[in-house]
């Protein structure tokens, strides 16, 4: 028999256990690959050393196994990439894609911003770097083009790069590889075919698309899930203090999350644990019944 040509994958960053949001973007995209009679595979995010949190990673296998989300194969680690990583950026340079940049986050403080607050980068080391000025980072030089792509939930988006992000960086200052970078070269070494993923990622995917097309990687088909926000419409986040998901009451915590994902489970399953909510949301699970709007977590624990 043939593998099964579905290949997802959830991509935690070990920044902190995981919360209800994070959750929300794991059933999602494991729903999603067991549905379609996919594998469903696990990286773990622990590029940014400085952000990672001893312990994260060991907390987030558990509790997702007390979730019920088993994974497929063997966990990638994006720590142990960096080889993969300097490839991918050597092939940039080499396609004269990428150009080192002197730019302190002092120096850029004045420059726009883009509707996700996201700095966007004026192009000051695109033609070479000032007199005297030290190389810091790298970053890829971007097409002033309007990039179309398809979400499975948000339908058809366009982003023009140079306006909307500018050149961005694929390695960082301290020397760490950029996500953006790393998430283009684990998703095709993993042989990922379907992401899904939270909303804050959403206007990340066609800086991503862009890297699939210079580093000549198959693009995955894509699906953002709603955001989950606090009371105070904050993302649920280390920074603003989400909670873990709790060890007891489970099932409530799932079908919260499946609720939230518009999937609200029948009122026979009340009681139900992980797996039974798991084994009913595999047969009922349509990814356009996902809302597209934001959830505010003001339920959960
Ligand atoms: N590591 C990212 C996060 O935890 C997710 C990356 C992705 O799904 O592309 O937000």
């Amino acid at each position: 028999m043939n593998p099964a040509p579905y290949v997802g994958r959830f991509a935690p960053s070990p920044t902190g256990p995981l919360h209800f949001g994070s959750l929300v973007a794991a059933v999602a995209s494991f729903l999603d690959a067991r549905t379609a009679g996919g594998r469903w595979l696990l990286r773990m995010e622990d590029l940014d050393r400085p952000r990672c949190e001893p312990g994260a990673a060991d907390t987030i296998l558990r509790q997702l196994e007390a979730y019920g989300l088993q994974w497929d194969g063997a966990m990638l680690q994006q720590s142990q990439r960096d080889d993969a990583y300097a490839a991918a950026l050597d092939a940039l340079k080499a396609r004269g894609a990428a150009y080192p940049c002197a730019c302190t986050r002092s120096q850029l403080a004045q420059a726009p911003r883009n509707h996700e607050g996201e700095i966007i980068y004026p192009g000051t080391c695109r033609d070479g770097l000032p007199p005297g000025a030290i190389a810091r980072a790298w970053r890829v030089r971007v097409p002033d083009v309007s990039t179309r792509f398809h979400d499975r939930i948000h339908g058809d988006l366009e982003q023009n790069l140079a306006n909307d992000v500018g050149d961005f960086i694929v390695r960082r200052a301290d020397g760490l590889f950029a996500y953006q970078l790393a998430v283009v070269v684990d998703d095709a070494f993993q042989g990922i075919t379907h992401v899904v993923r939270g909303a804050d990622l959403l206007w990340n995917t066609p800086r991503q698309i862009y890297l699939q097309d210079l580093l000549d990687l198959p693009t995955p088909i894509y699906a953002h899930v709603p955001l989950i926000t606090n009371a105070a419409g904050q993302k649920l986040s280390k920074q603003t203090l989400a909670p873990a998901l709790p060890e007891a009451g489970r099932g409530a915590v799932l079908a919260l999350a499946l609720a939230v994902l518009g999937h609200p489970p029948p009122p026979e399953l009340n009681n139900a644990g992980p797996a039974q909510l798991l084994a009913w949301a595999s047969t009922h699970w349509r990814i356009e019944q996902v809302p597209l709007q934001p959830a505010i977590a003001n339920a959960a624990p």
